[in-house]
């Protein structure tokens, strides 16, 4: 038996309900804020994403699904979203029109990652962008948005934490602080985060082990190096996230996985989840755009990992709806005289019905039940040669046998009893 890879799950009917569920709250919830959505390639050029999540980062170096196609390109499958959305803006020259643009996109993404509770190889986000604006008001907006979203969901007591990354300005010094430290504890830090004091030092603060972690501790803290317009765009973030009454916590250790943001990041996480309690994440990125060769533009986003999402919401099974019509035919040419009147009333907006195995009434009637149909079109042979058929209603059992020529002025009827 051949299964899927793993890391990649099927969604069977109940969950792809719920699933689309989701989609639709979050839909609604962006609307109301204004956004557009875009649709992207899943397939990218593997450059794209080591210039913009950056080389060092646990995504490039070990988490990416990178081949060579049959022309020698080597291509990956997007492990974020971010990227091709900034590569699109730039290649559409998006940056012409109206700021602040807003736009959204929703999709699969794939990291070769461990398999565990909500964590796959692949998941899917929701992927919220905004360009051409540079007050912390947006940043703050968005927060607001990401909750916003996660709560139509029924996500509840949700965790926000913030951080200010500051800019390349005050990150250089910061980072050769870092470092220094970094060197000075080297016999206790585990084997990557002595690679990152090379490579990539704040990459080091968000290492997973907790041996790691105690001795962060007592790292030096990015807050003390922050130049002046990066701490009052820090503030501004916060009085605006107190203005709208949204409690979060300063986490000063906070970093990200991915290279290019700057100044404001946060992360949303949820009770419940385990180890992997981070449903939403995000911040601000002023530098991405013109890094690669677009125009200078701030920007500022946030993704949200829908399986997460799914495991804190209200979960509730969308069940298919029921049919409105059953329709039983008995015999060759019923069956083909219901496969034409299926396809009139679909036309017209009912969800019908119907049954090309040639099974008996009683079998006919058991699968208009188990379906939870409302009414059943009973044609037998006997009824074809009257040019009648039984309409029965299932809850009460009630039927009436009407002539063809009635039919439609009844399904017409029904219709309009069914429909409004
Ligand atoms: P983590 O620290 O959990 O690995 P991350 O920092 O790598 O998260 P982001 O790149 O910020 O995650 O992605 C945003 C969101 O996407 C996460 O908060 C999470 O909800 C979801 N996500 C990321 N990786 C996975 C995965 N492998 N499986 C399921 N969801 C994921
Ligand atoms: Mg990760």
């Amino acid at each position: 038996m051949i299964k899927a890879v793993r890391g990649f799950k099927d969604l069977l009917p109940e969950e792809a309900g719920v699933f689309r569920w989701l989609e639709e709250q979050a839909r609604e919830i962006l609307r109301r804020y204004g956004f557009s959505e875009i649709r992207l390639p899943i397939l990218e050029r593997t450059e794209l994403f080591a210039r913009s999540i950056g080389e060092s980062t646990d995504i490039v170096e070990k988490e990416m699904y990178t081949f060579q196609d049959r022309s020698g390109d080597s291509l990956t499958l997007r492990p974020e979203a971010t990227a091709g959305v900034v590569r699109a803006f730039i290649e559409h020259g998006l940056y012409n029109r109206p700021k602040p643009l807003k736009l959204f996109t929703i999709g699969p993404m794939f990291r070769h990652e461990r398999p565990q509770k909500g964590r796959l190889r692949q998941f899917h986000q929701i992927d919220v962008e905004v360009f051409g604006a540079a007050s912390a008001g947006m940043d703050a907006e968005l927060v607001a948005l990401a909750l916003g979203i996660l709560r139509a969901g029924g996500a509840r007591d949700l965790r926000l934490e913030i951080n200010s990354l500051g800019c390349p300005g005050c990150r250089g010094p910061y980072r050769e602080a870092l470092r220094e430290f970094l060197f000075s504890r080297r016999e206790r830090l585990c084997e990557d985060c002595r690679r990152r004091a090379e490579r990539n030092p704040l990459r080091a603060l968000d290492c997973k082990r907790e041996g790691c972690q105690r001795e962060y501790q007592e790292a030096p803290m990015l807050s003390a190096f922050l130049c002046e317009d990066c701490r009052r765009h820090y503030q501004h973030f916060k009085t605006y996230l107190q203005e709208g009454g949204i409690l979060f916590i300063e986490n000063p250790r906070l970093v990200r996985g991915l290279d290019y943001y700057t100044r404001t990041i946060f992360e949303i996480k949820a009770p419940g989840l385990g180890a992997q309690d981070t449903v939403a994440a995000g911040g601000r990125y002023d530098g991405l755009v013109s890094a690669l060769g677009g125009p200078e533009t701030p920007a500022v986003g946030f993704a949200i990992g829908m399986e997460r999402w799914w495991l804190v919401s209200r979960g509730s099974q969308r069940e298919v709806a029921a049919p409105d019509l059953f329709i039983a035919p008995l015999g060759e040419e019923a069956r083909r005289w219901a496969f034409r009147l299926a396809a009139l009333l679909r036309d017209r907006g009912l969800k019908v019905e119907s049954d090309y195995e040639g099974r008996s009434l009683k079998a006919l009637l058991r699968q208009a039940d188990r379906l939870s149909a409302r009414w059943a079109l009973i044609l037998g042979e006997q009824e074809l040669q009257e040019q009648r058929a039984l309409l029965r209603d299932l809850a009460s059992g009630t039927q009436l046998s009407l002539p063809f020529r009635d039919l439609e002025d009844l399904l017409n009827r029904v219709l309009i009893e069914i429909l409004f």
